[in-house]
Parts: structure tokens; sequence; C-alpha cells
């Protein structure tokens, strides 16, 4: 395989495969490097109903997989590596990765974010044995089960509601008395007889020995401790960008995000960032498609210059 680019785009998510189809389209000679499964966090979504052009909605593979075939007819080319550092030197970027290293004139940054872990005791030791940071991928296995989540945002709230498809009951347990999802998630999930809500409650514990059958909560306002039987429990108490590479490389902030311009520039020339990885990004799939297609398109500029 060719080894020099004049785009790289690290991430294959809507804001790394915009940027291919933008990149490639504009005939640059393009390398998108993704260590996971293209599509990005969104391929686990059951069902995207905010995209628009599809009033009906689409699960999130199907759309990553559109995406994919869309920038791959223009020529995109992809590699299977993890991204372990960037340098520069007088030739460009050099992007080392698990599988050797490539060069770019232009890096574009999309690597989005993952779950973050909330740091109970057990939730290492059950991962995969009832603990699971993706309902679309594991719910199927709580089949008329009890199942407890933990978050208050959009993403507790919809794969809350995506829950009770299998589960026999979802108790949604959030740190304060107020959803943060958005008004409409918040409608379904208030009118689904399934979810029941606890409030002002935090998980303290999980409880096994084998595998997940209880957690031990507490009040926050009343200090009560009380144990739930349920047998699976689904994080989702926000993201962080997987970014320690960069740092020393690029500004980030404390989470690690990176800051862009307008046209999703970073500090560095010829280094762009698009997607959930940006700082201040509305994180949706839609924003992330236009930043990955803007990035692109000041690429080409770039490289033009
Ligand atoms: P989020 O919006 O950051 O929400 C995280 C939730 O976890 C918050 O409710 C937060 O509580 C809670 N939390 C954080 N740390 C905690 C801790 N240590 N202990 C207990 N609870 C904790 O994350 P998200 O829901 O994954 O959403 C990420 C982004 O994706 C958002 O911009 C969202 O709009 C977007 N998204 C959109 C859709 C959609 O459009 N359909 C679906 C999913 C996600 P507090 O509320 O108290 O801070």
């Amino acid at each position: 395989m060719n080894r020099a680019y004049e785009v790289i785009i690290i991430g294959g998510g809507p804001a790394g495969l915009s940027a291919g189809l933008y990149a490639s389209r504009a005939r640059l000679s393009t390398l998108l490097i993704e260590k996971g499964i293209i599509g990005g966090q969104i391929a686990n979504a059951a069902h995207v109903e905010n995209y628009p052009g599809f009033p009906d909605g689409i699960s999130g593979l199907e759309l990553t997989q559109a995406m994919h075939r869309q920038a791959k007819k223009y020529g995109l080319e992809t590699v299977a590596a993890e991204v372990i550092g960037i340098t520069l030197n007088e030739r460009g970027k050099v992007i080392k990765t698990t599988e050797g290293e490539y060069r770019a004139k232009a890096v574009i940054i999309a690597v989005g974010a993952e779950p973050n872990r909330l740091g109970v005791p057990g939730e290492e030791k059950f991962l995969g044995k009832g603990v699971s940071y993706c309902a679309t991928c594991d719910g199927p296995f709580f089949k008329d089960q009890m199942v407890a989540v933990v978050g208050g945002g959009d993403s507790a709230v919809e794969e809350g509601v995506l829950l009770t498809r299998f589960a026999s009951k979802v108790i949604l347990i959030h740190r304060r008395n107020r959803l943060r999802a958005s008004r409409l998630l918040q409608e379904r999930a208030f009118a689904n007889k399934k979810i029941e809500f606890l409030w002002d409650t935090v998980v303290e514990d999980i409880l096994g020995p084998d595998r997940v059958r209880g957690l031990r909560v507490r009040n926050v306002k009343t200090g009560d401790r009380s144990t739930l039987e349920v047998s699976g429990v689904f994080f989702y108490v926000g993201l962080h960008p997987g970014t320690d590479y960069l740092r020393g490389l690029l500004p980030l902030d404390e989470e690690g995000h990176i800051p862009t311009g307008e046209g999703m520039e970073t500090e560095i020339p010829g280094i762009f960032a698009a997607g959930d990885v940006r700082k201040n990004s509305p994180r949706q799939v839609i924003t992330a498609a236009g930043e990955g297609a803007t990035a692109a398109i000041s690429a080409e500029k770039f490289l033009s210059e």
C-alpha cells in the first residue's frame, strides 16, 4: 500500500467518512485510518431519526455503511490501524500507527469519543457479564429481565427506551432530579410504563459474585442506601475523546477535545479536527458530517496554497 497521501483522516465515523467523501471527490489522494469498525459510535444506534433525508429513520449501521460506500466510490482508501502518534517534519505530517508509518500533507482528526466509565467497583469485573455501554448490542441478552440505566442525557434516555423492547423493567438512575435529555426523548421515556426513574441517586457498587446480580445505590439527598436487584446495568455517563497521544502536539481542553477555528483548522497548519473530538461540537451525526466536509474543504484549500 501507498504510504504517502495528500490527506489522511483519522477516524471512520460520520465526520471522517464525510471528510473522506469530500477529499476523494476533490481528487486528493486520501487515506482513512480506523482502529475499530467503520461507522464509529453511531453505528451502534438501532435507529437514527434526526439525520435529514430519512423521514422514517435509519439504523446507524446502514447510514454509515452507505457513507462509506459513497466515499469509496470516489477513491477513499481505508486501513485498519490504531494511531499512536503524529509528528511533524519538513515533508509534512508523519502518522505513527500500529501498522507502521504513513505520511500526509494534511491530516483531519475525526476520532470521535468513547463512553466514560463511571469508576465504581465491579464495573471492569462484570464487563460483558451484565455491565454494558451499548444497549443496541447487548439489550437482547436481557429479555424479560430487570435492568438499570445510569445517566440522564440523550444517550441514557434513548437507550433506556430501546431497552424496554427486551427488558421487563428499566430503572433509570440519575444523580439529579431532572433529565438533561432533549424534551422529545423525555416525553417518550415518561410515557413508557416499563421505565421507572430513580432520582438523586448514584451507584456505589455493582453486586456479583459471578455476574451482575444487583446494584448498591445511594440517594444523594437523604444519604439512604438500598439494593436494586437487576441483571444488567448500562452506563451512559458521557463521552471522552481518545486524544492522549495528541497532548504536546496540539492544545487540548481538559477533557481532551481539540479547539478549532471556523474552518475546522487547529493551531497547526494542515491539521484539522471534526466531529465529537472537536471542542464545542454539538455532537450530532449531522453536525459531525458537516464538520467533516468543512475540514476536507479547508484541507483542499491548504494544499492548494
Ligand atoms: P451527556 O449529554 O454528557 O450526558 C451524560 C449524563 O451522565 C448526564 O445526565 C450526567 O449527569 C450523567 N453523568 C455524568 N457523569 C456522571 C457521574 N460521574 N455519575 C452519575 N452521572 C453522571 O452524554 P450523552 O447522553 O452520551 O450525550 C452525548 C452527546 O450526544 C450529547 O450532545 C447528546 O445530545 C448527543 N446525543 C444525541 C442523541 C440524539 O440526538 N438522538 C442521542 C444520543 C446522544 P448531569 O445531567 O447531572 O450532568
